[in-house]
């Protein structure tokens, strides 16, 4: 679907309705502000292929897990994220009939999310007769009051005369199409509908969250507020006004909704329905405009630290802003007990939460362009979850305070339930571990180690231990039974990246605890007294361990294997399949794919990139020519790896398409399945790629380095990112790179590979 949306570096653009692309678009046109989101549904009734989509952030709905054959350890249910009532739902009648644009064929359609402003608009017109009427619906969900949503929609006549009616409602009979035993996740609670304003109160069976939805609106017609008595609707899961009016040849008519959207995450539920009435009063007395403005500033604010500039490839600038803008809208990081779905807040594929996806590739963004406490409450998320963590290891048959952090939760449960998922991709620990390291390199705040972060090191160092083993045959340790990052491969015996991320999770744990003993004796003694830490026993046994694992490596060409027994395969190219059997997951049978050498995504190349500094450029080479050319890259994970990787050996070329295909994913739909909701995480890599792979940024010895490579099609790049207190302005173009210190303290840096001292308020400059 390559150009399907037009090519714009700030907007995303659709024109002409075509009912075949109407769920990709869906997906495509998503609106979010951190606590809660939406598929781009349109509001009216539409009978034609859709998927509805609200969601609350946080609230869930534990499904019973359904399993072909049951394991012992399975977790009890699937978190899913929940379709929530509708609140969007406006619809129209003309006439008495039904606009519906799945009948009704609309011309000169078009829709746009735009994302500087962060709003959806769709206009069209449609003939009623030979009346002309044309259409315009705008909403967005404020950032500035995170649980008000607004809409303008606006019928304006060319030449038709005739009735319309306007029934804005919320509904409250919605199912999940995500749902193992197709049983309704909400009870309805309470509704009230009266003449301007109504609600619903909804419960989430099982879990108990309350969700509350109170609407109000006005009507203008031609610029002046309308008042007519409505037709008052009220079910107990439906509620609605309908208004209807005469409009003539020129005229127009607006119907404003405002909604608020309270949930029991942070309100109490007898006080919702007050609480919903005095939010949308302030909305309403602010008014749409003023509204949207306040919401806009927002958005000026968050683009002014996390904005890209890509000067010369309006597609590749377009990509990256989309990325951007979808982060920014999923997450906003001002509440710890909420995280990133893959899908965020548009789909419901991969109902739960949160995966390692969060720490492997969402944290370095935050890193970046936000406060610390953003990227620190994804981190204290974790913490919170450590007991469960640790209940979730002994579950497994792990001791002694030994913690294996859940594939996929909501809560901490783990609710994964695949065996070779849930019990072997335990990776997933290690990714957990690094991302307090990463945390604290980047802001220097060694706060976090001291309070949280070396409990949860030291607990999931004890899970490494015992899930090691002792091989007599080989005298070293080896980790069996598991699956890396590449999905791909199932209970494979030392996955190279598992073992990487074990043996340094042990190192570094070891590392500060040792800082810990010798900088803060009460710290040190508090931590031990909490965990039980028998720092000789266990230290001596982490440390025997980091000595004597298992790496397996590939002599005759020198490159570190994804696991023992790899080279047993038959050793194929990607480029060697057949494109029409291609993703091989929608085509092979599952052991077939598992009998063959493809890799679904980076795994050795990730635990090269996650560790670069160990590695000279030739082993970097040496590596990726080998996986880059067996790697089908059938997770949305896999690209951003590889573009960051090629740009490091300078392979341009390969590093552009690479990254096309991360930041265009969706856009452009490579992996053929936009219409169940976007790749949120994958975006933190998109990111990367950019700021990391093109701009070179690094972390070499403590300090920040920038080393760019831009390709071809780039006249510049510029970026800004947040630094320990300062505010950096990176600036590249096919002459030189510049570093501007905006806001902040002098510092050093390394500037293509030169040691520089850039003060406060100046710019440093490297010819390239
Ligand atoms: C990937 C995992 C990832 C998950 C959610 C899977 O396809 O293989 O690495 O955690 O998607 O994004």
């Amino acid at each position: 679907m390559i150009g399907y949306y037009k090519s714009d570096p700030w907007s995303i653009i659709e024109e002409g309705f075509d009912p075949a692309m109407q769920e990709a678009s869906e997906s495509i046109f998503s609106l979010g502000n951190g606590r809660m989101g939406q598929r781009a549904n349109f509001e009216e009734h539409y009978s034609g292929k859709t998927l509805q989509g609200t969601y609350l952030a946080g609230v869930y709905y534990p499904d019973l897990t359904r399993v072909g054959w049951w394991k012992n350890g399975y977790p009890e249910y699937f978190a899913k994220v929940l379709n929530a009532p509708n609140w969007i739902g406006i619809d129209i009648e003309i006439n008495g009939d039904q606009l519906d644009l799945n009948r009704v064929k609309p011309v000169e359609f078009r829709r746009e999310l735009n994302m500087q402003q962060g709003y959806l608009e769709r206009t069209f017109a449609i003939y009623v007769g030979t009346g002309r009427l044309e259409i315009a619906a705008r909403r967005f969900l404020s950032m500035k009051r995170d649980e008000i949503g607004a809409i303008r929609y606006a019928i304006r006549s060319v030449d038709f005369e005739g009735e319309i009616a306007f029934t804005p409602y919320i509904d409250g009979n919605v199912v999940n199409q995500d749902s193992n035993y197709d049983e309704r996740f909400w009870e309805m609670e309470s509704s009230k509908s009266v003449a301007g304003s109504a609600y619903l109160m909804a419960r989430t069976r099982k879990t108990g969250f309350v969700s509350c939805m109170t609407m109000v609106y006005t009507v203008e017609k031609n610029g002046s507020f309308e008042l007519i008595e409505p037709e008052v609707v009220q079910r107990e899961d439906y509620v609605s006004n309908r208004v209807s009016l005469e409009l003539g040849l020129g005229e127009e008519a607006i119907l404003y909704k405002y909604v608020s959207v309270l949930t029991s995450m942070n309100h109490k539920p007898e006080a919702m329905v007050d609480q919903g009435i005095r939010l949308l009063m302030g909305a309403m007395e602010l008014g749409f405009d003023a509204l949207f403005e306040e919401h806009t500033a927002i958005w000026e604010e968050n683009w002014a630290h996390s904005d890209i500039i890509i000067e010369g490839d309006t597609a590749a600038q377009q990509g990256i802003r989309f990325n951007i803008f979808q982060l920014n809208q999923t997450y906003t990081g001002k509440d710890e007990r909420l995280n990133i779905g893959p899908k965020g807040f548009t789909g419901e594929k991969y109902g739960g939460s949160t995966y390692w996806d969060t720490e492997a590739y969402m944290i370095p963004f935050y890193l970046s362009t936000a406060a610390p406490e953003v990227a620190r409450n994804l981190l204290v998320y974790r913490y919170k979850h450590l007991e469960k963590a640790i209940e979730n290891a002994k579950k497994l048959g792990f001791t002694g305070g030994a913690a294996l952090y859940p594939m996929v939760t909501m809560n901490g449960e783990e609710c994964h339930n695949e065996w070779e998922i849930t019990f072997e991709e335990i990776h997933r620990n290690g990714a957990i571990a690094y991302a307090i390291y990463n945390y604290t390199r980047y802001t220097g705040d060694r706060t976090y180690l001291a309070s949280n972060g070396l409990e949860v090191l030291i607990a999931i160092s004890r899970f490494w231990r015992q899930r090691i083993n002792w091989s007599a045959e080989k005298g070293k340790y080896v980790m069996l039974g598991v699956t890396g990052p590449n999905e791909y491969e199932n209970n494979v015996n030392n996955n190279w990246y598992t073992n990487k991320m074990a043996s340094w999770t042990l190192s570094y744990t070891m590392e500060e605890l040792q800082r810990l003993g010798k900088e803060d004796v009460s710290a040190f003694d508090a931590l031990v007294k909490k965990t039980g830490l028998k720092p000789e026993e266990e230290l001596k046994a982490w440390k025997d361990i980091v000595e004597k694992l298992h790496f397996p490596f590939e002599e005759n060409l020198q490159v570190f294997l994804q696991q023992d027994g790899f080279m047993d395969k038959e050793q194929l190219m990607a480029s060697d399949l057949d494109p029409a059997e291609r993703p091989i997951n929608q085509h092979w049978s599952w052991d077939r794919i598992l009998r063959s050498c493809f890799i679904k995504q980076a795994d050795v190349l990730q635990g090269i990139f996650v560790f670069e500094d160990q590695y000279d450029l030739e082993t970097m080479e040496r590596n990726f020519d080998f996986y880059e050319t067996r790697t089908v890259h059938e997770s949305s994970l896999s690209p951003c790896v590889h573009s960051i990787l090629a740009a490091r050996i300078g392979r341009s070329e390969k590093a552009y398409e690479m990254y096309l295909r991360t930041s265009r994913l969706d856009l452009d739909d490579y992996n053929l399945e936009v219409d169940e909701g976007l790749h949120i995480t994958s975006m933190g890599g998109t990111w990367m790629s950019v700021v990391y792979g093109f701009g070179g940024m690094k972390i070499k010895d403590r300090m920040l380095s920038f080393e760019p490579d831009l390709p071809d099609s780039w006249e510049a790049l510029s970026f800004k990112i947040l630094y320990r207190g300062r505010t950096l302005k990176i600036q590249i173009n096919k002459e030189q790179i510049s570093i501007e210190n905006m806001e902040g303290e002098a510092l050093d840096l390394f500037l293509a590979g030169t040691k520089m001292h850039l003060e406060k308020s100046r710019s440093v400059f490297a010819k390239m």
